[in-house]
């Protein structure tokens, strides 16, 4: 084995912990620095829990722009661009355009599936060893427009193409593969390779994991990182303690970005708002996890429990809630699901996170240029819980200089340094 490394993980949302997991494996000495004193509340706890190698296609894709301009002047769409004067969200728009492409989409979805593969099949190796409940039964992708189904059996096709597996279903076939629950749609898609866990469950199991190795968990807020002769030094706090450390790893999600302008690394990022309600006690009981296409709508299973949630609003770091866009969630997941009325939500109390959106849709995983002992890990939009195992392995294959299984070098952090990205 590699000698062990005292290694300082800023951030203790999913990907910080699947990073701290594996380095802790390969018996380095960790330190967690998370700025909340429960973890994961910041994106990672209250999202949609779905593992998603259905996921191939990056949020930068065609006709993406398009549908966020017909639903901008929709106070209920489950799309929003906040508008505002700021050269950061105009530089992020005119680079989320420039990859908002077939060629970025083919350019990209081979990777995609590989980094969604294999971190599937990390999380059914977590769940075994760590024991916590991962339900691989699918996501049904659910329709309730004949225009809705055919881009979906496209995507299906497309899917194929890749070697992923996806049933075009109609409607008396949805009602076969989900017998927990009434569905009001045309039909959909089934991804038999998805799967959908707990939130709280994953990340209770990680944090379990790295203190049984002797990880540490500190709380304070980061607000300075020192670095000086091509390495990474220390951090500091808001409070004033100094951490040092051989290697640093930023996990820190939306909020990297200014950390990592500290030491001259350029990371565009948007937040991309969600909000999530849980019902505690359903009516009726979905056995699968399910998106809803028209309203962009994540159903998910937890327990007992079902969770709601939606909306894509970038905002830069916004965390205010927009009750008409949080009822079109609402409505529109009574609409698919029709034993459950609006009502049922009355007293719940919202959820909301910021996704860490890259203008690409691609993560951030790699060394920061110049500084060989800081690793970026970052920028996974929708998909951070889905991909928070295969990240966390190739950010300790960095740290132990061992060859990664997944070639990485479109993920590199110093994309957007100089020029648009890898475009055409
Ligand atoms: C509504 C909704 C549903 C979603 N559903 C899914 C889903 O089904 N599947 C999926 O794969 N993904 C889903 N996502 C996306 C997923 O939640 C994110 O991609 C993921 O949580 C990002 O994890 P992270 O660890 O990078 O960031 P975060 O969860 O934001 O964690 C970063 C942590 O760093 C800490 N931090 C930041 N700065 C500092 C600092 N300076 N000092 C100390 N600590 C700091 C923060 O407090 C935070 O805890 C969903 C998101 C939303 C909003």
């Amino acid at each position: 084995m590699q000698s062990s490394k005292d290694i300082l993980i800023v951030g203790g949302g999913v990907v910080g912990l699947a990073s701290a997991h594996y380095l802790a494996q390969a018996g380095h000495s960790i330190r967690i620095i998370e700025r909340d004193p429960s973890l994961g509340q910041s994106c990672s706890e209250g999202n949609a829990g779905m593992v998603v190698p259905s996921h191939f296609i990056p949020l930068a894709a065609p006709g993406v722009i398009t549908q966020g301009l017909k639903w901008m002047f929709n106070p209920r769409s489950p799309f929003f661009l906040r508008p505002r004067l700021s050269p950061s969200l105009a530089r992020w728009i005119w680079l989320f355009a420039r990859h908002s492409t077939k060629g970025h989409v083919e350019r990209t979805r081979e990777l995609l599936r590989d980094l969604s593969l294999e971190s599937r099949r990390l999380h059914v190796e977590l769940s075994e060893q760590e024991n916590f409940p991962l339900i691989q039964k699918g996501l049904l992708m659910l329709c309730r427009s004949e225009a809705g189904l055919e881009e979906e059996a496209e995507v299906a096709d497309h899917a194929h193409s890749l070697g992923l597996e996806a049933e075009v279903c109609d409607a008396a076939r949805v009602r076969e593969l989900e017998p927990g629950a009434e569905i009001s749609a045309k039909g959909g898609v089934w991804w038999p390779q998805d799967c959908h866990l707990s939130p709280g469950h994953f990340i209770e199991a990680l944090r379990k994991f790295i203190q049984s190795k002797g990880g540490e968990f500190i709380t304070g807020e980061v607000t300075q990182l020192a670095a000086s002769n091509g390495k990474a030094e220390s951090v500091t706090t808001k409070t004033g303690e100094t951490y040092q450390a051989e290697t640093i790893v930023l996990a820190g999600g939306i909020d990297t970005t200014g950390l990592a302008k500290q030491v001259g690394l350029n990371l565009p990022m948007q937040g991309g708002k969600g909000y999530s309600l849980t019902l505690p006690e359903p009516v009726a009981n979905p056995q699968l996890c399910s998106l809803l296409k028209e309203g962009r709508v994540a159903v998910t299973p937890m327990g007992d429990s079902l969770r709601v949630a939606g909306t894509m609003e970038i905002c830069g770091k916004n965390t205010s809630i927009s009750k008409p866009r949080l009822q079109g969630v609402i409505e529109a997941f009574c609409q698919f699901y029709p034993q459950y009325q609006p009502s049922d939500f009355k007293d719940l109390a919202p959820w909301v996170g910021l996704r860490p959106c890259s203008p690409d849709g691609l993560p951030y995983l790699g060394h920061a240029p110049k500084l060989s002992n800081l690793i970026i890990a970052t920028g996974h939009a929708m998909m951070g819980l889905s991909l928070a195992p295969v990240t966390g392995k190739l950010v300790a294959d960095l740290i132990n200089n061992a060859a990664p299984k997944i070639n990485i070098t479109q993920l590199n952090p110093d994309r957007f340094q100089f020029v648009g990205g890898n475009v055409s």
